[in-house]
């Protein structure tokens, strides 16, 4: 039997939305931060706290390789953030620095597999997954094998496409496919061992896709377009990863890309990445965004409360999606739906500590009067004053069974159920976004007993609701926030104008 091969483990990830408050080390901590040993007992857990990719990266190493013992992991740091700010220099230098340090201490690394989301950004440079992987292309050398894993906002650098050696994106929106993405890099990584030595071809467009039209189910342009690109896959092309990245990065880099890799022939990947990248552009109407006016949501609110042969419906607010760096804490739907006098309708999650505080100190049946945002206020984050009645008190800590949530444990820390004139509101104190219906019944609620659910989410909660709600059911409200997929709402510094739907002039022609 050869040398047991060694593969290093390691990921950053964050999602960085320019326009929110800057993140640092204490928001990974909350979120995701595994060292060394840590890493390889977590993956190899039934529902790990980690990001499921490097468990899919584990679960498929120990299968090729017979056992766990059939390789020896290499786990350094796995960190990732909610979506938040920009990352902060002096927290984003010391993790370098630490991963730096476990990779020389490591020893021979014959291998690297880097679970990253791919759309951070640094309060001093647009690029630090680029800065990341250029890092670890130096400790390793060039002839080591690199394979990345991508989330498919991910905002594609130059830099990132030349250190790594395979990027292989999810193809799934909300993102269902995280795990066999990690199997994939495995399986990848293997033959890599064996001697492939992959080509690739990477197109980036002027297409910077509002979060609301990047969706991947049937009738959707995205889902179509990697469907489309799937089907060129043969003996030769073994991935084809289409990034339709993340508008609120505001970076040079924004703008959909396309990446396709061979085992052999440039000049084939060159070829499709170009038919599909031609194929994009023809159909890039379809990303403009059509979302539903306030008043007119109100209307629908009310008529599923009046007619209950109607079926319910579920609101979402994008703008406001902590999924996106959004604070979850707006207050333009939760006050106008109190002022119409909307009854028969849950609000799941909304985000607000000091509420969530007020709340236990009036106990269940107290009647605590509330201001949301008290603590928090800014431009989107107003506050609202209301007489709540306490529901029920609650940990925040449940197993999930549906959508993106399946298979995990969430925590959406101290929890109160509060009721504010016939509207339940579900008060969090650990910022994130409403991933499926288990952020109702979690707390004791039974979703389909509402006429209406509001969630603050861009779309992970379809998956999570699918069993009860049909995309007709689900409607997009449009009001202010920091994730609105209106891109004209915002003040673009660093996007590279003119960017397609935002400039209607934006064009493009194949070289
Ligand atoms: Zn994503």
């Amino acid at each position: 039997m050869g040398k047991k091969r060694r593969i290093a483990i390691c990921g950053f990830n964050l999602e960085s939305n320019r326009f929110a408050p800057t993140c640092a080390r204490g928001d990974f901590r909350e979120n995701m931060y595994f060292v060394g040993n840590e890493i390889s007992t977590e993956a190899r857990k039934d529902s790990p706290a980690i990001h499921l990719g490097v468990k899919g990266f584990y679960n498929e190493m120990d299968k090729i390789f017979g056992d766990a013992d059939g390789w020896v992991a290499l786990p350094t740091m796995v960190i990732g953030s909610c979506p938040a700010g920009p990352v902060q220099e002096h927290f984003f230098d010391e993790f370098l620095e630490d991963l730096k340090a476990k990779f020389i201490a490591a020893g021979p690394i014959d291998g690297v597999y880097i679970c990253q989301h791919g759309a951070a950004v640094a309060t001093h440079t647009h690029d630090p997954d680029g800065i990341m992987f250029d890092l670890i292309r130096g400790l390793v050398g060039d002839g080591t094998p690199i394979v990345a894993t991508l989330d498919l906002h991910a905002n594609v650098s130059e830099l990132m496409t030349s250190t790594v050696d395979v990027l292989i994106g999810y193809k799934t929106n909300p993102h269902v496919d995280m795990f066999e993405r990690g199997v994939e890099a495995a399986q990848v990584l293997k033959e890599m061992l064996e001697g492939m030595r992959p080509k690739k071809h990477s197109i980036r467009l002027p297409l910077v896709a509002p979060s609301v039209t990047q969706l991947t189910a049937k009738g959707f342009p995205y889902g179509d377009l990697i469907r489309y690109g799937q089907s060129f896959l043969d003996e030769d092309i073994f991935n084809v990863t289409i990034l339709s990245g993340f508008a609120f990065g505001d970076t040079p880099k924004n703008g959909m890309t396309i990446i396709v890799h061979s085992r052999s022939t440039p000049e084939k990947a060159r070829l499709v990445a170009e038919e599909l990248a031609v194929s994009a552009w023809a159909d890039r109407t379809r990303y403009v965004p059509r979302m539903t006016k306030l008043e007119k949501a109100i209307s629908l609110a009310r008529q599923v409360q009046n007619d209950n042969r109607k079926k319910p419906l579920l609101f979402a607010d994008p703008a406001d999606n902590p999924g996106g760096g959004g604070r979850g804490n707006t207050t333009y739907i939760l006050n106008a739906f109190i002022t119409a006098g909307i009854k028969n309708c849950v609000f799941s999650v909304f985000y607000d500590v000091a509420a969530v505080e007020a709340a236990c100190e009036a106990g269940v049946n107290g009647k605590p009067e509330i201001t949301f945002n008290a603590q928090e206020e800014s431009e989107y984050s107003q506050p609202l004053k209301v007489k709540a009645r306490v529901l029920s008190l609650h940990s925040g800590k449940f197993e999930g069974h549906y959508g993106m949530a399946a298979g995990t444990t969430v925590d959406t820390g101290k929890t109160a159920v509060l009721d504010v004139d016939g509207i339940v509101i579900i008060c969090i104190s650990k910022r994130q976004q409403c991933r499926s219906a288990d952020f109702i019944t979690a707390f004791g609620l039974d979703p389909s007993s509402f006429g209406s659910i509001v969630v603050k989410s861009r779309g992970h909660f379809r998956a999570g609701f699918s069993h009860l709600f049909s995309d007709e059911q689900i409607i997009e409200v449009d009001v202010p926030g920091l994730t609105s997929p209106n891109l004209s709402n915002f003040n673009w510094k660093y996007l590279p104008r003119p960017v397609y739907p935002l400039d209607e002039n934006a064009s493009w022609t194949l070289i």
